[in-house]
């Protein structure tokens, strides 16, 4: 080896992903320290909840990769979770690096860069399952998994410095009902031939067993479906394109005619269709034509099993829906997991369709839901196929990961390193090692905004939405005469006892006493005038509400 190449180095670096269950996104860096070349593998979305209001969409801060596009060989998907593509369209201005993908992956990811006029721009390279990606000292090999969505795809990723096994998303399901199953053969191959490292999915490490066929929810759903007398609803994630299938043959093999309700799903099944999934289903019908049909020949397809307020679902249950109504002796099915965080909004959703005579059942009551990711015995198995030196666990929070890296030891395995989100990880064979951190964070999508997570908008607005506003304005000319005002407007603030009017006097008598008693020097001065009003209503308001509401003055000079 010449000296120039000892000093290549191959590099980790999770910006997103490790430390949550959502919004992937990895880099692998290889060459000199400070002049590698790098790849992005996954370019994921995460969402918002009631801690973020105003907020629904999160990404990984991509500046650290940003600021090395030059560098920057390639995007790789390795399947179409929004948790793992769902960021395309925002960040590839300022990546520009072609995106690689399997064929129904490329179909979504050209829808959303469509919606956002990027098509034209990217370079998009269609890549067939098992196919090779080859991107400088970076040479990719697909491995087709099993998972809840078609096309999920690993990694194998041959450098200079050795072998990388980078999972996605997976588990093993030997009766996968869509696409193919696991590649078991690549892997052991691999194995033989010597993986260095691991990056391996995370997200079921505390459960024990296997996470279950899709067959096995096939088998049960035709037999509940069969058991309903009106209108069935399921409810399932879109993306979930497994349990779409699984549901249309349920409706199938109980003579009912499915009825997609919701954006995402007609989406999903459009990519679906694409890549020759659902060939054989008989046509699906629209929501007025259903409405129509008597009730046991009906199967809705919904949106919204997380109660998401503007989803299929919780319109149904409002009785808001246009078309698809649902009542007395009508059944919804809940054929998805509970994610934590959901289940104030699940159950409110479920206490309004079972307060209109609907019957709930979830996955507690009958097995009509398998996770998409593995369980203990299968990362037992992925370790024994694969062999790594190295164990790097992702796709977790960081108690998934912790775990996880506890039972790579437990398997073995010489090394292992839980990231976090900025490091970089050195992997050679002597293990990883953390050579650095980089910046990493999260940037919301605020409306049309990009923004640093940390940027202030939304501490300002949480802070609105528990103290509510008070907006004070008055005008005063150059000697500081009061000349009109003060005036006091409230926003989301409660109506105390001695009524609206009664306060609001009383904010204007304090300000215009501010104004009057401000010493001379100050007197005519705008930015004077205004603290001084602020000064005094921000002592008032407590003594009233018992709260500090945020209180804005204008003072206009005459
Ligand atoms: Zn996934
Ligand atoms: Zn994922």
């Amino acid at each position: 080896m010449s000296s120039s190449k000892n000093k290549d180095r191959l590099v980790f670096v999770p910006l997103g992903g490790s430390g949550e269950i959502g919004m992937n996104l990895n880099l692998y860096g290889f060459g000199p320290e400070g002049c590698e070349k790098w790849i992005v593998v996954d370019l994921g979305v995460t969402f918002g909840d009631a801690s973020t209001p105003g907020v629904e969409v999160i990404m990984p801060d991509p500046e650290f990769i940003a600021a090395r596009a030059d560098d920057l060989l390639g995007i790789v998907l390795t399947h179409a979770h929004e948790d793992h593509m769902g960021a395309v369209a925002a960040f590839w201005p300022r990546l520009r690096a072609p995106v690689y993908a399997t064929p129904f992956t490329m179909y979504l990811v050209r829808d959303r860069l469509a919606e956002a006029g990027l098509l034209k721009e990217v370079k998009l390279h269609e890549v067939p399952l098992s196919g090779k990606i080859s991107l400088g000292p970076f040479e990719i090999e697909l491995v087709t998994l099993t998972h809840s969505i078609p096309e999920p795809n690993a990694l194998l990723i041959r450098t200079p410095a050795g072998l990388i096994l980078h999972t996605g998303d997976w588990k093993i399901d030997p009766e996968p009902l869509i696409g193919e199953a696991t590649d078991a053969k690549a892997l052991i191959k691999a194995g033989e031939e010597g993986i260095l490292a691991m990056v391996c999915d995370s997200t079921n490490v505390f459960t024990e067993g296997e996470a279950g066929s899709e067959a096995g929810v096939r088998d049960e759903l035709i037999k509940l479906v069969g058991e309903q007398e009106g209108r069935v609803a399921i409810a399932a994630f879109a993306s979930n394109v497994a349990r779409l299938q699984t549901a249309v043959e349920a409706a199938e093999h109980n003579h009912r005619q499915v009825c997609l309700v919701g954006r995402s799903m007609h989406r999903m099944m459009g990519a679906a269709r694409h890549v020759g999934l659902f060939e054989n289903a008989r046509p699906f019908i629209g929501e007025e034509e259903a409405a129509a049909l008597p009730r046991k020949d009906v199967l809705y397809l919904c949106t919204g099993s997380q109660g998401e307020p503007r989803a299929a679902l919780s319109r149904i249950a409002s009785g808001s829906h246009r078309f698809v109504k649902l009542g007395q002796g009508d059944s919804v099915l809940f054929s998805s997991r509970v994610i934590p965080g959901n289940e104030k909004s699940i159950f409110a959703l479920q206490n309004a369709l079972v307060s209109a005579g609907v019957n709930v059942i979830g996955e507690r009551d009958r097995h009509i839901h398998v996770s998409g990711h593995p369980c203990r015995d299968e990362l037992r198995q992925m370790y024994a196929w694969a062999r790594p030196r190295i164990a790097i666990p992702v796709h977790g929070e960081r108690r998934h990961l912790i775990e996880h890296a506890k039972l790579a030891r437990e398997l073995q395995v010489p090394h292992g390193f839980a990231p976090r989100n900025g490091d970089m990880i050195k992997l050679s064979d002597a293990g990883a090692e953390l050579v650095d951190e980089v910046p990493s964070g999260r940037v919301h999508r605020d409306g049309n905004v990009l923004t640093p997570a940390e940027g202030g908008a939304l501490r300002a607005r949480k802070k609105l939405a528990f103290g509510g506003v008070i907006s004070m304005a008055l005008v005063v000319d150059h000697k500081g005469v009061l000349r009109s005002g003060p005036e006091a407007n409230l926003f989301g603030l409660a109506e105390p006892e001695e009524g609206f009017d009664a306060v609001i006097e009383k904010l204007c008598d304090a300000a215009q006493d501010a104004v009057e008693r401000m010493n001379k020097r100050n007197r005519g001065d705008e930015r004077a005038t205004e603290d001084a009003v602020l000064l005094a209503v921000r002592r008032l308001a407590p003594r009233i509400w018992g709260k500090r509401p945020h209180v804005e003055v204008i003072v206009l000079p005459v």
